[in-house]
């Protein structure tokens, strides 16, 4: 979409609040993105708030909520819309100068400091360097938010939707809840099954895991898909996501922490496509799978199986897939899981009543 064309937006569900800063009440409201942003209630405007005024305010994962400087101090904008969350912040030059405490200039200073350096250094020793000083720098806040755009762009990506029939998702939040609680992360990660015939799966910055359908035909258990699973939510805590994202999206990223413009929709889209199709280095799978293996021992289970599954995907070759391409051979891995393994103590994950759900979540089912 054109950043000068004006833009009216209603979201489905009237998934944009507004409060005035006055009163209490949420209003669903529309957003009319013309020279300024409108907010607009019954064909009527309740504001109209000039972009480079807008800021970005604290907000649960899954919404953007904005501050206008010359509104009330208390006016908000409740966005639930990733797509016209993008838009609306692509034409928001200063979404990211919200007055900040002390310890956020610190951060800023810090940040702005190390991209600075980093593009230095992305002349001197090229981008993986820049890219592992600058990824703890960078606010978790600000990970979530590049993670809820960078998921509304994979999905049409693959023109793949999140599989929900209820017995299936049921299964699917069993076995992840029983992984996540192991590895040690907290609720804030979330997951879906896609309805992409790809075997693949996939984690984006700021705490979400993707299993495509694809993947999930190919798995004859549960331990199979648990092991994936733990392995993506492996790199989740070590923010292997958003270190790739600001290695192949390069200076773009860092030219754009310097001067604001960090959610750029040119580096999120070449980005997101990045996430998906690029590959982690070889010690970040390596670190991956450990991570995969140890959650397994901690829940009483195998990780053979997910070597076996891998192997069977891709053959010797191992070749073509973010949860498989270019590092450690399928067939090493499979050994490596094979030599590390440890029988099960513990019951399965599912039952197989479950497990047959969880293999038809993308089934409708009336
Ligand atoms: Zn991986």
């Amino acid at each position: 979409m054109d950043s000068g064309a004006e833009v009216t937006q209603s979201p489905p569900g009237g998934s944009t609040t507004y409060f005035d800063g006055a009163s209490s009440k949420r209003r669903a409201v529309m957003l009319r993105l013309s020279d300024r942003l409108e907010i607009v209630e019954d064909g009527s405007a309740l504001a109209a708030w000039a972009y480079d005024d807008i800021r970005g305010v604290d907000s649960p994962s899954g919404m953007l909520r904005l501050s206008c400087q010359t509104a009330p101090a208390l006016a908000r904008l409740e966005i639930r819309d990733t797509a016209l969350a993008a838009e609306l912040v692509s034409r928001c030059a200063k979404v990211n100068d919200n007055a900040p405490g002390r310890r956020g200039v610190a951060v800023i200073v810090g940040w702005s400091l190390a991209a600075a350096a980093s593009i230095v250094a992305i002349v001197l020793f090229g981008l993986p360097l820049a890219a592992d000083r600058l990824t703890p720098l960078v606010p978790e806040t600000f990970e979530r938010r590049l993670g809820d755009v960078a998921d509304a762009q994979v999905k049409g990506l693959f023109n793949a939707r999140v599989c929900d029939n209820p017995a299936g998702q049921a299964a699917f939040v069993k076995l992840v809840t029983a992984i996540r609680e192991s590895a040690g992360l907290d609720t804030s990660v979330q997951s879906g099954v896609l309805s992409s015939s790809v075997p693949n799966a996939f984690a984006l910055p700021g705490g979400k895991v993707y299993l495509f359908n694809g993947l999930l035909a190919k798995a004859e258990n549960a331990d199979e898909i648990a092991g994936v699973l733990a392995h993506e939510l492996g790199h989740l805590k070590h923010r292997d996501n958003l270190r790739g994202l600001i290695r192949d999206s390069g200076t773009s990223f860092l030219i754009g922490l310097l001067f604001g413009d960090i959610t750029g929709s040119s580096v999120l889209i070449f980005g997101s496509r990045t996430l998906v199709t690029s590959s982690h280095s070889r010690e970040a799978e390596q670190n991956a799978d450990g991570f995969a293996i140890d959650v397994m021992h901690r829940l009483g289970r195998p990780a053979k199986p997910t070597g076996e599954l891998l192997l069977r995907v891709t053959g010797k070759e191992g070749k073509g897939l973010s949860i498989i391409s270019s590092h450690p051979l399928s067939e090493d891995r499979l050994a490596r899981m094979s030599r590390e393994d440890r029988p099960a103590s513990r019951p399965p994950l599912l039952t197989s009543a479950e497990w047959r759900s969880l293999k038809s979540i993308c089934d409708a089912k009336l």
